[in-house]
């Protein structure tokens, strides 16, 4: 093909953080029987590898000072010296005690010296720190988190009270958790981030929000805050906010139709996996717009289409020119997909209809709960020419009926379907007189492997080149057209698939 001749990079740029992620998972992951401590000062937060020596864990004392400043040692047979700033501190390899300064610091473990090194355990660094750096040092065993001198994220929760209500949550530095729904909670996770705070539980009088908890774990963080109905988690101030509100429903009027599926297809009911532990969510659609009158009218309502316009608010996606930003592309590609399945008798969702943040994770908790049949993700690029579909690269798995879905491998058991969409929309594309360029892949794109359902995501490139097509309106049309075609022409297999 043409395109891959011109631009041989089998994905754009913007996707390597994500395969960059992947190789750092995966070194992750080979080392995972190795403790490490990690040490959080208000500048940043690093690991330091952990030993289990009589019983206990110890560090190697000069790797933890190392981020705070120069330290030095000297080693005269059983006697090491440690000079930090004006400090000096005399341990002997075997003593259970050293002094530091003027004062002598209990270790609650003898002190090692191993290869010139000298090791202590990890518990005595709250006193040991502070008598050698005049700072503050604070241990979370159960997490085996070092605080230093005031380090870590704090939050403090605020319940807006209205109709509906909405809880924001501020924390002191931007965090990345991962959402996760179950009936009547959201679950937010924060492994990568290093919150400080003690257990809270917080309870609300409120119909909506009633109650927040969080505590430590081993991985990190852990937030529930339990609800009602169904919450959207928005992502604002550059990851400092998190706003919980409830996520947008289908009217009750439309579920007689669900309960009848066209004839010809399975019926879903038992047999769909869910994401849930509740096995009947509450179905999400558009927010009112025009389909909510056809998802009435129709029994063809669980063919429920989610696009998803990537990027948004402060995630602006790539830098298509010096003004123009991937997020506002895809949105206007996404509005004009809609309009086009509208048009068709589609009942669509659109993950976002403005410039908002929305998270990956989040993105797959919206499209599951809804139980949407396809999944559409669009992103826009300046690599290459014309159109690439990417699909999931989980491996094609069947599901029993009724089977729970593990969050990272959702896709496994619709790689198939998804792989029949994507091929569908390479061959509606491929018959446009205008010759778009189109490729189908494999790829890493999040968050196709969280979707239980036909997923792709498509990244619109310039036409014959020029970064100023991806604002045409005549070549987006071009391309929704297509997609919107190839979304109708695969329903039959798509839905007796799921
Ligand atoms: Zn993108």
């Amino acid at each position: 093909m043409r395109w891959n001749k011109e631009a041989p990079l089998p994905r754009p740029f913007h996707f390597s953080g994500i395969a960059l992620a992947v190789s750092l998972g995966l070194l992750l992951a080979l080392s995972a029987d190795e403790k490490q401590l990690t040490v959080v000062t208000p500048q940043d937060h690093f690991s330091v590898a952990v030993q289990q020596r009589e019983g206990k864990e110890y560090v190697d004392l000069q790797n933890v000072l190392d981020s705070m400043g120069h330290s030095s040692a000297t080693v005269e047979g059983e006697n090491f010296k440690l000079h930090y700033g004006r400090v000096e501190a005399h341990f002997q390899s075997g003593e259970a005690a050293a002094n530091v300064g003027a004062t002598t610091v209990q270790l609650g473990g003898k002190f090692q010296l191993d290869n010139g090194r000298g090791w202590v355990p990890v518990s005595s660094l709250t006193e040991l720190l502070p008598a050698l750096t005049g700072g503050h040092a604070e241990y979370h065993e159960i997490s085996r988190r070092l605080f230093l001198n005031g380090g870590g994220t704090r939050f403090t929760a605020e319940l807006k009270k209205g109709s509906p209500s909405s809880l924001a949550i501020s924390f002191t530095a931007p965090v990345n958790p991962r959402v996760t729904t179950e009936s009547g909670k959201l679950k937010l996770t924060f492994s990568r981030d290093t919150l400080v705070m003690p257990a809270q539980n917080l309870k609300y009088d409120d119909p909506l929000i009633s109650a927040l908890h969080y505590s430590e774990n081993e991985g990190g963080g852990e937030m529930v805050i339990e609800a009602s109905e169904p919450l959207l988690a928005s992502f604002n101030d550059n990851g400092k906010t998190i706003v919980l509100s409830a996520a947008p429903k289908l009217a009750t009027a439309t579920s007689p139709a669900e309960a009848q599926p066209p004839p010809g297809t399975s019926s879903p009911a038992g047999g769909t996996a869910s994401l849930e532990s509740n096995p009947n969510p509450p179905a999400i659609t558009s927010s009112g717009s025009a389909t909510l009158g056809e998802a009435g009218s129709a029994p063809h309502t669980r063919y429920l289409i989610v696009i998803d316009p990537s990027h948004g608010g402060s995630e602006r996606g790539a830098a298509l020119s010096d003004s123009l930003a991937e997020k506002d592309v895809t949105l206007a590609i996404a509005r004009r997909l809609r309009a086009e399945l509208n048009d068709r008798g589609l009942v669509t969702f659109m993950i976002r209809d403005s410039d908002s943040t929305i998270s990956l994770d989040q993105r797959a908790v919206v499209t599951n709960t809804s139980r949407a049949a396809v999944y559409v993700a669009i992103h826009a690029g300046t690599l290459g020419q014309g159109v690439r579909v990417y699909t999931s690269m989980l491996p094609e798995t069947t599901l029993a009926p009724g089977t729970f879905l593990p969050w990272e491998t959702a896709q496994s058991g619709y790689v198939r379907s998804s792989r029949v969409l994507a091929t569908s929309v390479l061959d509606q594309i491929s018959k446009n007189p205008s010759k778009i360029p189109v490729a189908m892949m494999p790829a890493p794109v999040r968050p196709l492997n969280n979707i239980g359902g036909a997923a792709i995501a498509i990244e619109v490139a310039p036409q014959n080149g020029d970064v100023d097509t991806l604002t045409s309106g005549n070549y987006q049309q071009m391309i929704v057209n297509a997609l919107a075609a190839a979304i109708v022409y695969s329903r039959a297999s798509l839905e007796s698939a799921r």
